[in-house]
């Protein structure tokens, strides 16, 4: 839906929002001024929605985006895992619950809750950014909100990392004042977040490309 405004006559303004210094509009039109290159965020939540899309493609049977429920948004996040590059311990492993094993093991390595996390954070904005009701929000759901904090609590265990703040007694704090608001949830997680800066899949591409030289 974009028609060149080229029938010109209506007298509109220049849009103040284009104010992006410096974009020399030359007589003729046919100067095209390329957009502000996009935030880290702005283009690692295009990165996602794409895969999504992508993913609801290749589905089986397929599925269209309209009927996508919180069910197969955690779907997705397990399918995610096989790209993962956090070792999550199984609770038969002698590992189980060390941060830091002394020796390999067998165990999976999965998708870091704290990806995923931030992960459902964006997919869920650009679902609403692209034309998805809030209500309908399947990032928005229960459950998966329910399924990531089960991954959170079994990752910590498995882990050995505590996501949740310990709480160290303060000498002489007093109570629930203000002072704890500043610090509200910032999980001490490394490997978490952003592994690396790559993103959940690295690069851009659903299918895992093996290219080895
Ligand atoms: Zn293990």
């Amino acid at each position: 839906m974009d028609f060149p405004s080229g029938s010109g006559g209506s007298g509109e303004p220049p849009d103040p929002s284009q104010t992006s210094g410096g974009s020399v509009r030359a007589t003729g039109g046919s100067v095209v001024t390329p957009p502000p290159p996009l935030s880290r965020y702005e283009s690692q939540k295009r990165r996602d929605w794409n895969t999504f899309l992508q993913y609801l493609k290749n589905h089986k049977p397929p599925l269209t985006l309209s009927r996508c429920s919180g069910a197969h948004v955690i779907e997705f996040l397990k399918y995610l895992d096989q790209f993962g590059k956090t070792k999550v311990h199984a609770n038969d492993c002698p590992y189980f619950g060390h941060p830091n094993p002394p020796a390999p093991c067998v165990c999976p390595l999965k998708q870091a809750w704290g990806s995923l996390d931030a992960l459902i954070g964006r997919l869920r904005a650009a679902y609403e950014e692209n034309g998805g009701q809030p209500e309908s929000n399947p990032f928005g759901a229960r459950a998966v909100r329910i399924y990531l904090r089960e991954v959170k609590d079994s990752q910590a265990k498995a882990r050995g990392i505590p996501y949740e703040k310990k709480k160290r007694k303060r000498a002489g704090g007093g109570g629930s004042t203000s002072g704890a608001t500043t610090t509200a949830e910032n999980p001490s997680v490394d490997g978490g977040g952003g592994e690396g800066g790559g993103g959940i899949i690295g690069t851009s591409e659903v299918a895992p490309v093996t290219s080895t030289v």
